[in-house]
């Protein structure tokens, strides 16, 4: 048998058939009805209200960052990020060449240029030791400041993004930023729920961001939202997202170039009531990864990726990767997959790759490279193994 015919068969006993299965879907299961018609009879669907007060309270408490601001996706969230770590037009920002185009995009609405950065295996995401032989190479430290002797520009941010869910070597990327004056900022998009040796993600940078897309680990529909531990980045923060208005009891004026990026009050109140659900999305998202695990473990070429040593993972979206080797049976295992019904897809084209990023600066990336054709997303949502 292929790989292909022993993915499909091992999915067929793992998944509930037949029907085609999505690769991730929303669950709304809880109060989502209640609170939204809540912001219906009230009036308050928009900029104000109570639901983002209290998502942002909740998202604070969960993960245990001092402050949570919501705004209105990922993105926006990861470019306000950078901004208020000092990011500006003209320096470079490293950025793992393995991620979702989001990571690089909010680096390049800066005027900031994305330095793309290689993978460990054991995490999926930045290598701190290829990214320290690397710095080692082109940068200096200076004034506290890392200067790229090759392009000339500061670099100024490490932007780590915790593949799938699991969490990167943040210990690690935090030494290497300390040497050379970086900040940390984490894109958390990902790891709502993921915890690296009991923290959670996104309580390490000086900040970071999370998403509620649809395919996330909650949505609000679109939203997303920036977490800190230092208050006044967290002041900042709201004050940027909301455009930069100082409060006045009638007043209209503002301080500087800010955003309309809020989360309206509906998002918010469909963020409230997946937070309520989120503690079981998380055990039944972990319920489907072990399945997996036991499924695919007699796999002739590839195997089922586990959380890194002393992390937890959400297990956001599961992943199979292709024994080295093996890259010319990932084509045939995602048709094989995806005509049995079972919605499979290969990770992200690579930055680099991308026409608008072609002639970024960039270490040499054989692992993202090797990992791109490698690697095979499972079916992921939370209402698959119920
Ligand atoms: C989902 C995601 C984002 C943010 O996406 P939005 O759709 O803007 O909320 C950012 N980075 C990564 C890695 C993501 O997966």
């Amino acid at each position: 048998m292929s790989l292909a015919q022993e993915l499909v068969a091992a999915l067929r006993a793992v998944l509930p058939g037949p029907g085609p299965v999505a690769l991730h879907e929303p669950c709304f299961a809880g109060n989502e009805w209640k609170y939204l018609k809540d912001c219906l009879d009230s009036g308050w669907v928009s900029s104000v209200g109570s639901y983002v007060d209290r998502f942002e309270d909740e998202l604070a408490r969960f993960t245990g960052a001092k402050r949570a601001v919501a705004v209105v996706n990922g993105t926006a969230a990861l470019q306000v990020a950078l901004r208020l770590a000092g990011v500006t037009a003209g320096d470079e920002v490293i950025v793992p060449a393995l991620t979702f185009v989001a990571t690089a995009n909010a680096v390049a609405y800066l005027g900031a240029t994305p330095h793309f950065a290689d993978s460990a295996e054991a995490t999926l995401g930045l290598d701190p030791a290829a990214l320290a032989r690397h710095l080692a190479q082109v940068a200096v430290a200076r004034d506290g400041q890392c200067l790229n002797r090759q392009t000339g520009r500061v670099m100024r941010a490490v932007v780590p993004m915790h593949v799938f869910g699991h969490p990167v070597d943040l210990e690690g990327l935090q030494r290497v930023c300390d040497d050379y004056g970086l900040a940390l900022v984490e894109d958390a998009a990902e790891s709502l729920g993921s915890y690296y040796h009991g923290r959670h993600t996104g309580t390490f940078g000086r900040l970071a961001t999370l998403s509620f897309n649809g395919n996330k680990t909650i949505t609000t529909g679109g939203g997303g939202a920036i977490l800190t531990n230092d208050e006044e980045l967290g002041r900042l923060a709201k004050h940027l997202t909301t455009t930069a208005k100082p409060p006045h009891p009638w007043a209209y004026a503002h301080d500087q170039l800010g955003y309309n990026y809020r989360l309206p009050n509906l998002n918010a109140a469909l963020g409230c009531a997946q937070m309520e659900q989120l503690p079981e999305f998380l055990r039944r998202k972990r319920r489907l990864a072990e399945a997996y695990a036991q499924g695919l473990a007699g796999l002739t070429g590839a195997r089922f990726f586990r959380e890194p040593p002393g992390c937890q993972s959400n297990y956001w979206l599961n992943a199979l990767i292709l024994d080295r080797g093996r890259e010319a049976e990932l084509t045939p295992c995602l048709e094989a997959a995806n005509q049995a019904g079972y919605m499979t897809r290969p990770a992200w084209e690579l930055m680099h790759r991308l026409p608008m990023y072609r002639a970024c600066p960039r270490m040499d990336l054989p692992v993202a490279e090797s990992l791109a054709g490698r690697i095979l997303n499972l079916p992921s949502g939370p209402r698959l193994l119920v």
